[in-house]
């Protein structure tokens, strides 16, 4: 399990989350939504110790508030917490199977059986450099880069952004296919829909608070999340 606990995220003044208490389990899948500027991208790095964190954050009960605090990242990965930014999170220059290994440098040998199942279109691109790539293909590589380090709990910060349609229908897939394996998946996403059709609960954030949270079917009812994110 991973626990935020009163969690806050403060660039200087400006406090970009607040007193936020989630929890992840093995195995779910569990949306973050909200809309731009609400803390988002802010929850997740400073879960990662990549932004100014403050309060608790426990992993499998033990307590790594200070991992986070501190700005450790390195021992959160050890640890099982991966993120995968926004944008980026591969290297251009590298080839996917660079990549791949790199993403299991600290874990030994990639799940190549795994990563290859899940998408099969990287197998006969192992040596093409990622900067050649179109933008869906680079986010699979990074997606598949973060599970060649055998997340525990993997953080997806708007993984479908800039990817049509369907590829991002088939992402969100994947993220099942995760889950199944054990894995704890916390997903943010603008796409409040389709986010709700993958996850089993979510939250909402609004200028950094929680304010609303549940089960991906009561979140699709709720007036608030239909109104603001779901068209009415
Ligand atoms: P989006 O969906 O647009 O990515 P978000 O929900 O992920 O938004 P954040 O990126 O977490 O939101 O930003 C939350 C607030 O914190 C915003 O007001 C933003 O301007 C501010 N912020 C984010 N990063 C920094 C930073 N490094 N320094 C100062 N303020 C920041």
């Amino acid at each position: 399990m991973l626990e935020a606990q009163k969690f806050s995220v403060a660039y200087g003044a400006h406090r970009a989350v607040e007193g936020v208490t989630i929890r992840l389990g093995p195995g779910e899948v569990v949306a973050v939504l909200g809309a731009n500027g609400a803390g988002k991208s802010s929850l997740l790095r400073g879960l990662m110790g990549l932004a100014p964190a403050q309060g608790r954050l426990l992993l499998e009960g033990e307590d790594v508030s200070f991992l986070a605090q501190r700005g450790l990242t390195e021992a959160l990965v050890g640890r099982g917490l991966v993120l995968v930014p926004e944008r980026g999170g591969v290297f251009r220059s590298l080839s996917v199977r660079e990549n791949l290994l790199l993403g299991g440098y600290r874990t030994g040998e990639p799940p190549w059986r795994d990563i290859f199942s899940l998408f099969p279109a990287l197998e006969a691109r192992l040596g093409q450099r990622v900067g050649s790539m179109s933008g869906g293909e680079q986010r699979m590589v990074a997606l598949a880069r973060a599970l060649a380090a055998r997340p525990r709990y993997l953080l997806l910060d708007e993984p479908t952004l800039g990817l049509a349609p369907l590829l991002a229908k088939r992402l969100l897939a994947t993220l099942k296919a995760f889950a199944a394996q054990g894995v704890g998946v916390l997903l943010v996403e603008q796409n409040a829909g389709l986010a709700l059709q993958v996850a089993q609960r979510a939250y909402l954030l609004q200028e950094g608070r929680i304010v609303r949270e549940g089960s991906a079917e009561t979140l699709l009812h709720d007036p608030i999340v239909r109104q603001a994110y779901l068209g009415g």
